[in-house]
């Protein structure tokens, strides 16, 4: 089970997270941060940690500024076992921030600094190629968060097409947010990016925008005819659908109080993605998705609930069997 690595690229931020209800940032409340962040970024460090476990390894291309927030991501991803090789620092460009804030309908508002922060400033194509060639990724995930701006989405799309040609395997996760979506390229870059992916991991609000009026069974089995390995359906506190070659399984989720649903999707997919690629089978590797995800909730910050193996084998097996 070793050799696994696991590679993404996109925005690394610090995130500020409202501490009362409804306030959709136009009055003055307490926020709680900096937390690490930034949907990648989340990713994998969790990754990291799941790799880890099983003698693999995680390696991020990113950018933060040279300021105390940059340190903030830096440390924590280093303390998790993430290869920051590809992390570039840039003087005088602040890292990147998110705020968001909860509602009582259970929506939540994000304000994104992203475009015109530390975060934009990727490694080049070439950089990015040849550090990931070298650290040996097997996966490169993309979180479609990254792709809402024209520079950041061409960046991702590329990284997928020179990865692709040399043998990687190409993993998304929708990822849509509407704070970010600026034109229809979003949705041109994920179709692109999907034809050329083993994993397709949309939540069930992307699903409803990327396959609108299509079922589950319809459009994985689509997507599994057009080459890729395993598709899943994130569904909150649904649960989850998985499917590949070997069947379709729907999990329920765990019984679980929510403290801060954001980050879930991003552990989630990793958890899985990293699992599939060391070569569990499809029910093994939903199940401990599954259960990091609702581990992730129950804790305040978006990878702040990120886990291991052990913790998430705590929750399939609460007796320690
Ligand atoms: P985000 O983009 O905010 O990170 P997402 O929309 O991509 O999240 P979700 O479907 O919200 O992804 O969450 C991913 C997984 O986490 C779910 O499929 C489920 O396994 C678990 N999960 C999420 N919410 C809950 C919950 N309330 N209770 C238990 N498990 C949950
Ligand atoms: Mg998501």
């Amino acid at each position: 089970m070793s050799g696994v690595c696991i590679g993404s690229v996109g925005e690394l931020l610090v995130e500020f997270v409202c501490t009362e209800k409804d306030h959709r940032h136009l009055r003055a409340a307490p926020y709680v941060g900096p937390f690490p962040s930034g949907a990648p970024g989340i990713f994998i460090d969790q990754a990291a940690r799941i790799a880890g476990g099983l003698g693999g390894r995680a390696v991020f291309a990113g950018a933060v500024g040279d300021d105390a927030f940059g340190t903030v991501l830096l440390q924590r991803l280093k303390a998790d076992g993430v290869d920051t090789g590809l992390i570039r620092v840039i003087p005088g460009v602040p890292t990147g921030t998110a705020h968001v804030s909860y509602n009582s309908d259970s929506s939540r508002d994000f304000v994104f600094n992203m475009e015109h922060s530390a975060a934009a400033h990727l490694p080049s194509g070439d950089a990015i190629e040849a550090g990931f060639l070298a650290a040996g990724i097997t996966v490169l995930h993309i979180s479609g968060s990254m792709l809402g701006g024209a520079a950041m989405r061409a960046a991702a799309v590329d990284a997928c097409e020179r990865l692709h040609a040399r043998g990687v395997a190409i993993s998304i996760d929708p990822n849509i947010r509407t704070e970010l979506m600026t034109d229809r390229g979003y949705l041109d870059a994920v179709t692109r990016i999907m034809a050329m992916a083993a994993y397709v991991l949309p939540s069930d609000a992307d699903a409803d925008l990327l396959f609108p009026g299509q079922t589950f069974d319809n459009w994985s089995a689509r997507l599994l005819a057009q080459g890729a390995r395993a598709v899943v359906l994130k569904r909150g506190d649904q649960g989850c659908i998985g499917r590949d070659a070997s069947g379709t399984l729907a999990l329920p989720a765990h019984p679980v109080t929510v403290v801060d649903p954001t980050g879930a999707g991003d552990c989630f997919c990793a958890t899985f993605v990293t699992l599939l690629a060391a070569g569990q089978p499809l029910a093994q590797a939903l199940a401990q998705a599954n259960a990091a995800g609702a581990l992730a909730v129950g804790r305040l910050g978006p990878m702040e609930g990120n886990s291991t193996l052990a913790e998430i084998a705590a929750v399939l097996n609460p007796e320690g069997a």
